[in-house]
C-alpha cells in the first residue's frame, strides 16, 4: 500500500508520464496489500473457540480422555509428511535449534548454510554456539553443490535451507553429503507442501524444521514443526523441548525405550507449543494441497506474464522440483544499484511492494550474509552477483490471478522505463 512519500513519487511521475509524448493513458496502480493473508478457515475459528472455553492451553492439560489438539497436530503433520514422528514447537527457528542440537552441534562447532537465506537460519546455528559457515548461491537460487563440496569437510552438520522454496537437487546434495559424512537437516520454512521427486521436502534429511509463522504456509502467528524417523533425535528433541517427564502423551513420538537414557542427559529449553495455535493449524493443514496449487496458479500467471520481458532473468524451475510458490523472485542480473533502487523505487510508487535483496543495508525481512556480522566470513563474488540482483515479492492468497497480471504489467513496465 502506498505510504505518504510513495504518494509523492507517484505525483511526481504522473507529472512525468502525463508530459511525455506517449503519456495519455494514466499510470495503472495496484491497490493490494503484501501483506494481507487469509483468515483462519471457520473449522479453526471454532476449533480455537473450544480451547479457549474449556481453558486447557497447555499441551499437557488434558480432561480424563481427551487427546490434546497438539499431540493430534503432530500426528497428522508425520502421517502428511510420512515421517515417524513430529514435535510441534514455538518456532521455526527454535525447531531448528533443537533439531542442531538433537544431533549433537555444540559450542564452537561449524556450521554449513546458505548463504542465500534468512536471519533466523544463522541465527538459530548461532543461538547454540556454533558458527555458520556459508555455501553459495546459483543463479537458481539454490545452493552451490560445487561450493558445497569445496566447503564439506568443515563442518559435520548441514543446516540446508530451502529459501524462498527453491529446492536443489535433493539426490545430489544427499549424494554429497554421504560422502562427505555430512549430517543434513533441513529448514523448511518456504516447502511445507513442496516435494523433490515426490519425496515431500523436510523428508531427505534427518530432520525436517517447519514454521507456522504468518507469511509461511499455514498460520497460527508463530509456531513450527519438527519431524524425523529417528528415534533418538525425537526423544531428544522431545525432552528439550521441555515435556518434563511426560513425554508419554505425545502420540507422534518415538517408542517410550528411546527415551531411557536421553531423559537423564537432556536439559529442558522450553519452547512447546500451546493447544490453541494447534486447534487453529489443523484445519489448515486438511487445507494445505488446496492451498498449495492457488500459490501456484497465482505463480504461474505472474511468471507467464513477465516470460516475454529479457531485461529481467526469471528462475528456472527444475522438472523435479514439486515447487509451493508462496512468494516470487527474478534477477536483475548485472544491474548497477542505482538503476535497480530507481526500479524497485518505480514499483513502490505504483503500490508493487518489492524486496531487493542486494541493498548495503538490511531492509525489514531481507539481509545477506555480509549483514550477519557476528560470522565472519570471506567474500563471494559469484553469489555476490546473484545476490545483487535478486528481486523478491511475497503472494499472499488474498490476491486475484487478475491482481498478479496487474503486478506483472507494473513490473515489465518500470524494468523498460529502468532500462
Ligand atoms: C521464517 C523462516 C524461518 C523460521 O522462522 P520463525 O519465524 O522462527 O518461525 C526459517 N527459515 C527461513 C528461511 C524463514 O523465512
Amino acid at each position: 500500500m502506498l505510504d505518504a512519500s510513495g504518494k509523492d513519487a507517484l505525483a511526481a511521475r504522473m507529472t512525468e508520464h502525463s508530459q511525455a509524448p506517449s503519456g495519455d493513458a494514466p499510470l495503472e496502480i495496484f491497490t493490494g496489500s503484501f501483506t494481507q493473508q487469509e483468515a483462519v478457515p471457520p473449522a479453526g475459528i471454532s476449533a480455537a473457540m473450544a480451547v479457549l472455553q474449556h481453558g486447557r492451553l497447555h499441551r499437557y492439560n488434558e480432561a480424563e480422555g481427551e487427546i490434546a489438539e497438539t499431540a493430534l497436530l503432530e500426528e497428522e503433520f508425520a502421517g502428511l509428511v510420512g515421517a515417524e514422528y513430529c514435535l510441534a514447537v514455538a518456532s521455526g527457528g527454535y525447531a531448528m535449534a533443537t533439531a542442531l542440537r538433537a544431533c549433537g552441534v555444540e559450542h564452537g562447532d561449524k556450521v554449513l548454510t546458505n548463504a542465500f537465506t534468512l536471519a533466523p537460519v544463522p541465527g538459530a546455528i548461532a543461538s547454540v554456539g556454533a558458527v555458520p559457515v556459508f555455501v553459495g548461491v546459483t543463479e537458481g537460487l539454490v545452493i552451490d553443490l560445487d561450493d558445497l563440496a569445496a566447503k564439506a569437510d568443515q563442518a559435520d552438520v548441514l543446516m540446508l535451507s530451502h529459501m524462498r522454496g527453491h529446492i536443489c537437487d535433493m539426490d545430489a546434495l544427499m549424494a554429497l553429503a554421504k560422502a562427505h559424512n555430512l549430517t543434513v537437516i533441513e529448514d523448511c520454512a518456504h516447502t511445507m507442501g513442496a516435494d523433490w521427486a515426490g519425496v515431500p521436502s523436510g523428508r531427505h534429511g534427518v530432520m525436517g524444521c517447519y514454521s507456522c509463522q504468518t507469511y509461511k504456509h499455514v498460520n497460527s502467528g508463530e509456531g513450527g514443526l519438527l519431524v524425523s524417523d529417528d528415534p533418538e533425535l525425537m526423544a531428544r528433541a522431545i525432552m528439550l523441548s521441555g515435556s518434563y517427564m511426560i513425554y508419554a502423551k505425545h502420540r507422534a513420538r518415538p517408542p517410550l525405550e528411546a527415551f531411557e537414557d536421553v531423559k537423564y542427559h537432556t536439559p529442558n529449553i522450553s519452547g512447546r507449543m500451546d493447544n490453541l495455535r494447534a486447534a487453529i493449524l489443523r484445519p489448515q493443514l486438511a487445507d494445505l494441497g488446496t492451498q498449495c496449487a492457488r500459490w501456484n496458479e497465482r505463480y504461474g500467471v505472474l511468471d507467464a506474464a513477465l516470460a516475454g520481458c529479457n531485461r529481467l532473468t526469471r528462475i528456472e524451475r527444475p522438472k523435479d522440483e514439486g515447487f509451493v510458490a508462496s512468494s516470487y523472485q527474478f534477477l536483475l542480473l548485472d544491474w548497477d544499484a542505482d538503476a535497480i533502487r530507481g526500479f524497485v523505487a518505480g514499483c513502490a510508487a505504483r503500490g508493487v511492494d518489492l524486496k531487493w535483496f542486494g541493498a548495503p543495508e538490511p531492509v525489514a525481512f531481507t539481509s545477506t550474509y555480509q549483514s550477519w556480522r557476528y560470522a565472519p566470513t570471506d567474500d563471494m563474488p559469484a553469489s555476490d552477483r546473484i545476490l545483487h540482483g535478486i528481486i523478491d515479492m511475497r503472494l499472499p492468497l488474498t490476491f486475484s490471478l487478475e491482481d498478479c497480471e496487474t503486478i506483472a504489467r507494473i513490473i515489465r513496465d518500470e524494468v523498460v522505463r529502468a532500462t
